[in-house]
């Protein structure tokens, strides 16, 4: 279910059916435009399509003019407390602003954002999230739920309408995943806005990547949901490559390479795992729409591997490497991964 309406960051589309694209945020001094081009560089690198910069004070208001000049991908400003930061970004010419209405002091001053907004033709993302939902609907529901969600994203989003904004986003986040999914899917149902999902505060890697999975994944497997960020602790590069390989395992992204490799097993009589690491190191950058697996043994590895693109099934101290399900040659283990690098190389050129 794609939402009705469709807004523009920049050059990048969200919702009315445009593919779901990756979000991160920098985690630079914003206000250190040279380390946050180069933070955005890599991103960009990564498969990033929007990124997004914290605008704590007036020196990162300041820097988003060079930010957004130099930015390969469209930049959104994130904007907490202080309206006049918010008519900064507008005016330094960032792609889209992200607010919380609740916490911007008042109706005037939303309405001064909304304005500012209107003028450049810059759309607003409302973030609501389950941390800072407004006591009242608290009190209301009882708890933070997702009908206390939605219906604080509603309130606001009919605030910036009354305005005669309507180029809006929404995103309903929460640190619990049933949660998430369940405000999301109200949303969907019941208001107009794209959707950015995200987990938040999902924690460090591990947890992080399983949470973002199970929540991102369930909702955009439904048609929930337009544009995605992965939240981990640490480097956002790695938040964007989890984004990115989760849009492909949802099939909801085409091209670079599908990565399919065996658990091992009693059978597996070569070193499957240094193996396939490997391999899958040596083509996580590359562009090439191939589906290339490495497998341990005879038993499943041949069908697999002749499934695939490019393939290697282990046998005793030897491997036989296919392509496109017939076998070209059988080599030793040692020179196993060369020989299939070389041998997807010399078919797709240089990724
Ligand atoms: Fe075991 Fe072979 Fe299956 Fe790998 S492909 S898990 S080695 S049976």
């Amino acid at each position: 279910m794609a939402s009705e309406r469709q807004i523009l960051v920049g050059s990048v589309r969200i919702g009315g059916g445009a593919p779901v694209t990756v979000q991160s945020m920098t985690n630079t001094d914003t206000a250190d435009a040279e380390a946050t081009m180069r933070q955005i560089r890599a991103l960009y690198a990564a498969g990033c399509d929007i990124v997004r910069c914290a605008v704590p004070n007036e020196a990162a208001a300041d820097a988003l003019r060079e930010i957004t000049e130099g930015s390969p991908v469209p930049v959104v400003a994130d904007i907490h407390f202080d309206y006049r930061l918010a008519l900064a970004a507008a005016k330094a010419g960032v792609h889209k602003i992200r607010i919380n209405p609740g916490n911007i002091g008042g109706a005037d001053n939303v309405k001064r954002v909304a304005e500012a907004c209107l003028e450049r033709g810059i759309p607003i993302r409302i973030g609501v999230n389950g941390g800072s939902l407004e006591k009242a609907l608290v009190e209301k529901y009882g708890h933070v739920t997702a009908e206390a969600l939605v219906e604080s994203a509603d309130a606001q989003a009919k605030m910036l309408e009354g305005f005669g904004f309507s180029d809006i986003a929404l995103s309903l986040k929460s640190s619990s995943v049933p949660l998430t999914v369940a405000a999301n899917r109200l949303a969907a149902r019941t208001l107009p806005y794209p959707l950015h999902l995200g987990v938040t505060e999902a924690g460090t890697e591990y947890g992080a990547l399983i949470k973002s999975s199970a929540g991102i994944g369930s909702l955009l497997l439904e048609g929930v949901g337009d544009t995605i960020r992965v939240s981990i602790t640490g480097d956002p590069v790695r938040e964007v490559k989890a984004g990115v390989a989760l849009l492909k395992a949802l099939e909801l992204r085409k091209g670079g390479v599908r990565f399919v490799s065996c658990p091992t097993c009693g059978r597996t009589q070569i070193d499957l795992v240094g193996a396939a690491t490997e391999v899958e190191r040596r083509l996580m950058d590359k562009n090439w729409d191939i589906t290339v697996a490495v497998m341990g043994c005879v038993v499943n590895g041949p069908g697999e591997a002749r499934e695939a693109d490019y393939g290697l099934a282990g046998g005793k101290g030897k491997a036989v490497l296919f392509r496109k399900g017939q076998i070209v040659a059988t080599v030793a283990e040692q020179e196993m991964v060369d020989r299939l690098i070389k041998l997807i190389e010399e078919n797709e050129g240089n990724g």
